[in-house]
């Protein structure tokens, strides 16, 4: 451990302290002084890691707009994971902060400016954008470009669409982005990042035993903050922050500040909040939303077991052409997911070729593989040469990364036999064709939903049914999908298993994966799935 050495420049929060308002008040930094830190750390790459309540939103706020009248001319993007989340935060909290706060406001144009853009005389401008909840292909965020990127709610974000949101900053000579979020499991975007990150932590020597304690679930005492070694009661003035581990490989210097380490939560009255919270809750949400510390793994739906139930034994995944178990099946079809374009994340190509009984209606895998990133020319010719071998009547391929490749293989194919599929965040109807691009948008929440449910078996039969599956022979009978045996299978069922599901802002549930994990053979099967179904029945529809 050692004091910071990462340069901190106080004039930040002494302009805050002296001419923010907010709600007619100066920010009052005895009731909130650990914020102080980060508004003054100016790294290229900041991650406040927040407990619930601690001011996130007013510290976005003032500092974007503080930094757009000392620094002309800066480039400000703020993006939240929802459309409904950075109207808020604009009427809620910058607006109010610009209008009310006279050295900042004096500056901003009364015409021109709006909900998602505001303009000041210093050629300073601050504008707001949404990523979507469930895309990996932030189609707002794409082309814009920044100095100081604010990204809000980042537990919410994609770890997938980072790279593209990052993309708007190359162009900056000094480049910043500021992460603010709360905790959640330590597979979300904000776990990740902070398990990466040059940490700085809020350290309590204790004066009974001198230990230094970092706050955890341990120091929390029945009046107030306790060591975790002896018991006695932590006081504030003995405390400070610290940098407490490094990665000298990552230029992200991360923040945690526990909602117990404020001087606002520390009186009498809202320690019993505090302890309410600590009775309560579990430990695991007890530290995410109180102590904001990752922890935990995202729950997952479907066990390898489930998995297991759904293999064929003895039936291999093919790898040359046979003809004789090719004619079992009255049609053939391939789902595609194209290697994303981001470095730094560990995206590969996964096709899937499956194969509709001719006995039972049931889908079968017949062979699949994955491809790592490396050549675009020399993948798209694996997969085509695969297609034609397996004698390929339907693709369905991941619109968002593969253009180029799905316009050569579109040409090759026909429209009639190649569908890109897209997802996007909740819409009208989970699916819908959009006959201009061709490209078959679906609900990613509800696309999983289903693959996950006819994964499952049992469980999600009954949402099963409420797809128009017309591949279906009989009622009676209950639609599967079915692999080879478990040794050909399992590398497939990793990328399945990856993904899990959480509650996102405004409680919408998403399925995720964390990006050391990769789930891209799962997205092969929902795409080519999604638009088997839609060639075979001219729509997708929920009936
Ligand atoms: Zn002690």
């Amino acid at each position: 451990m050692s004091k910071i050495t990462i340069p901190t420049d106080p004039r930040i929060s002494k302009f805050i302290a002296d001419n923010v308002f907010v709600e007619g008040k100066h920010i009052d930094f005895n009731l909130y002084e650990p914020m102080k830190i980060v508004y003054d750390l100016n790294p290229p790459e900041l991650l406040v890691l927040a407990g619930r309540q601690i001011g996130k939103s007013v510290y976005l706020a003032s500092k974007s707009s503080t930094k757009s009248v000392v620094i002309p001319h800066n480039r400000i993007l703020y993006v939240s994971p929802l459309e409904s989340q950075a109207k808020t935060w604009s009427k809620t909290k910058l607006g109010p902060i610009i209008s009310d706060s006279p050295r900042i406001g004096h500056f901003f144009k009364r015409s021109g400016n709006n909900v998602f853009y505001k303009e000041n005389s210093l050629g300073s401008y601050i504008e707001l954008t949404y990523a979507s909840l469930a895309s990996a292909e932030p189609a707002r965020v794409r082309g814009k470009s920044a100095d100081d990127l604010y990204i809000d709610e980042t537990q919410d974000i994609v770890p997938d669409a980072l790279p593209v949101i990052k993309e708007t900053i190359t162009s900056s000579l000094r480049p910043t982005v500021t992460y603010a979020g709360t905790a959640k499991s330590s597979e979300n975007l904000t776990g990740i990042l902070w398990k990466n990150a040059n940490r700085i932590e809020r350290v309590y020597k204790c004066t009974g035993c001198n230990k230094l304690n970092i706050i955890e679930y341990s120091n929390i005492g029945k009046s107030g903050l306790i060591c975790s070694k002896c018991g006695k009661k932590l006081e504030q003035e003995n405390s400070r922050f610290m940098v407490v581990s490094t990665n000298s490989k990552n230029r992200l210097v991360g923040v945690r500040l526990p909602q117990v380490i404020m001087p606002i939560h520390q009186t009498e009255n809202k320690w019993v909040d505090v302890l309410n919270k600590y009775n309560q809750y579990s430990p695991e949400k007890f530290e995410q939303e109180v102590l904001g510390i990752p922890t935990g793994a995202g729950s997952r739906f479907l066990t390898l077991d489930d998995l297991k139930e759904l293999c064929l034994p003895g039936k291999r995944m093919l790898k040359m052409i046979d003809n004789d178990r090719l004619n079992l099946y009255r049609n053939i079809f391939m789902g595609i997911d194209w290697s994303g374009e981001g470095t730094e994340d560990k995206s590969r190509t996964a096709y899937i070729i499956m194969g509709q009984k001719k006995t039972t209606g049931d889908v079968e895998v017949i062979g699949g593989g994955i491809i790592p990133p490396g050549n675009p020319n020399q993948t798209l010719d694996m997969v085509k040469n695969v297609a034609y071998a397996f004698r390929v009547k339907f693709f369905g391929a991941d619109a968002g990364m593969g253009a180029y490749q799905n316009a050569i293989l579109q040409r090759e194919f026909g429209v009639q036999r190649f569908l890109q599929v897209r997802y996007v965040a909740s819409q009208g109807n989970p699916f819908k064709y959009d006959p201009r691009v061709n490209i078959l948008n679906i609900d990613k929440t509800a696309a999983i939903d289903t693959i996950m449910g006819i994964f499952k078996q049992d469980v999600y039969y009954p949402l099963l049914k409420k797809v128009a599956v017309p591949v279906m022979t009989n009622k009676e009978h209950m639609f599967k999908i079915l692999w080879p045996q478990f040794e050909d299978s399992y590398p497939f069922f990793k990328d399945i298993l990856a993904e899990f599901s959480q509650k996102g802002s405004s409680n919408r549930k998403i399925w995720t994966h964390s990006p050391d994990t990769p789930d891209d053979a799962l997205h092969a099967v929902t795409f080519g799935f999604f638009a088997y179904v839609y060639f075979m029945n001219g729509q997708v529809a929920f009936y």
